[in-house]
């Protein structure tokens, strides 16, 4: 390996000229102008991939932006293959007078890099192809079987990328998955995150008299659904933070006694937290820590709420439909199915008989975990900690990351979520960055991490 490092050490102004040329693409994938700029990008992709050595480069075309393939799979069959995921689209640049450089003219300030998709994700994509190309150079091999894919999607949504899996699961086929796209604790806590919370969006409509109703004539004999749906919401959650739905926290993984330890060690401030958020007091479930509340456990928040007379001035209605949108982040091992099954027979037990009710499931992701002591996640650990002279903290995200769970149901491969962005480098704002130092020692942590999985059985 110190061959490799000390190459990598004497590589660093190079590999930031060769970011700054991918990071010259505007492959905005949501806006169609960008349509030829996104293609191009994956063409960049495609040439660099090849210069570094890796085989079988190819763009293949979606129904919206191509997606780019490249595999080195002579490591032997005795060796894991790794499949590293990322993607070269980025999120739109507006409002553009708040970037401080163009966003698409990289620019160094200090120990960081300026330009849309320096963080998310064109940076993180560039770690593996230099990390992937120190062992080529050096080595004339690697060290495990590499497949790599990098989508032109993500940020609409990963919209194509689904069926692409699901027509090419025998080229995609791994052991592991590794997914370069997620951020550090903060700036000196590199991260492995190892979990993600699902998600089940409802949505609820309630409807009481055949007609909206005069409420002098009518009011106090009929029921009124905006107030029915507002008891409703109100029976879903105590004062405590604790969700009533009968068997809601059936599923729940009970966490281990190295979870609960590394999150209590975490730096977490809660006076600081308030403060952003100009709140006098936080709200969650009794008993757990924000991040704990945050990462570990379920959620219940109603998104919207809607019915009846909201315009100016006085209507004096009493309205026939009240309507509300509903969403429960899940954690494993919550089954979106079973919870949307779980809340719809618990909203229709809490309805009054005054008022009819109609439940509708909207949307549904499920959560994902791979475990911290899976022999994946204990040799990103070992990267890190040689990487970044320091060992790696272990994270949950509290959103989701559907691709994560495409991956392991349709490739059945567990994956790594190892991120080398900063929680603030704006990503998705203006002035998006990436550190420089994390960029370098993201290079040298995946070029250990590849030597470590290949001392993994496969
Ligand atoms: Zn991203």
């Amino acid at each position: 390996m110190k061959e490799i490092i000390n190459f990598i050490d004497s590589s660093k102004e190079r590999y930031i000229d060769e970011l700054i040329k991918f990071l010259a693409y505007p492959s905005i994938s949501t806006n169609p102008e960008n349509k030829k700029d996104v293609e191009e990008c994956a063409l960049f992709i495609k040439q660099h991939l090849e210069s570094i050595g890796m085989e079988n480069v190819k763009v293949y075309p979606t129904k919206g932006h191509p997606v780019v393939y490249a595999d080195w799979l002579h490591a032997g069959s005795g060796k894991p293959v790794v499949l590293i995921y990322g993607h070269y689209d980025v999120q739109p640049v507006d409002p553009l007078d708040l970037w401080t450089s163009p966003p698409f003219a990289a620019e160094i300030r200090g120990e960081n890099i300026y330009a849309r998709g320096s963080a998310d994700d064109k940076g993180q994509v560039m770690i593996h192809m230099k990390a992937i190309e120190a062992h080529l150079k050096k080595n004339k091999s690697l060290p495990v079987n590499v497949k790599l894919i990098i989508e032109g999607e993500e940020e609409i949504g990963s919209i194509n990328l689904e069926d692409f899996i699901a027509e090419h699961k025998n080229l995609l086929k791994a052991d592991v998955v590794v997914i370069s796209d997620t951020a550090m604790y903060d700036k000196d806590f590199p991260a492995i995150s190892y979990a993600l919370r699902g998600l089940c969006y409802m949505q609820i409509e309630v409807t009481g008299p055949n007609r909206d109703l005069h409420s002098g004539q009518y009011g106090g004999a009929v029921d009124n659904p905006i107030n029915a749906l507002a008891n409703i919401i109100a029976k879903l959650k105590d004062d405590k933070g604790r969700i009533l739905i009968d068997g809601f926290y059936d599923d729940i993984l009970p966490r281990g006694k190295i979870e609960k330890e590394n999150i209590e060690k975490l730096p977490f401030d809660d006076i600081k937290y308030k403060k952003s958020l100009e709140v006098d007091e936080l709200f969650g479930e009794d008993g757990y820590s924000t991040l704990e509340r945050l990462w570990t456990r379920p959620t219940l928040d109603c998104n919207g709420i809607w019915g009846g007379f909201t315009g100016d001035g006085a209507k004096t209605v009493l309205p026939a439909k009240a309507y509300a949108k509903i969403s429960m982040r899940l954690v494993p091992n919550q089954q979106p199915d079973k919870i949307e099954k779980l809340f719809t027979e618990y909203v229709k037990k809490i309805t009054p008989k005054t008022v009819k009710v109609s439940i509708n499931g909207l949307h549904h992701g499920k959560p994902a975990i791979t475990p911290i002591e899976s022999k994946w996640i204990r040799a990103a650990f070992d990267s890190i900690r040689q990487g970044f002279g320091k060992e790696p903290v272990f994270i949950r995200e509290g959103g989701s990351i559907p691709i994560v769970v495409t991956f392991q149901e349709l490739l059945k491969a567990p994956a790594v979520l190892l991120g080398f962005g900063l929680p603030d480098e704006n990503a998705h704002s203006p002035d998006e960055h990436m550190n420089l130092n994390n960029f370098h020692k993201g290079i040298i942590t995946a070029s250990i991490f590849y030597n470590e999985l290949a001392k993994l059985n496969n």
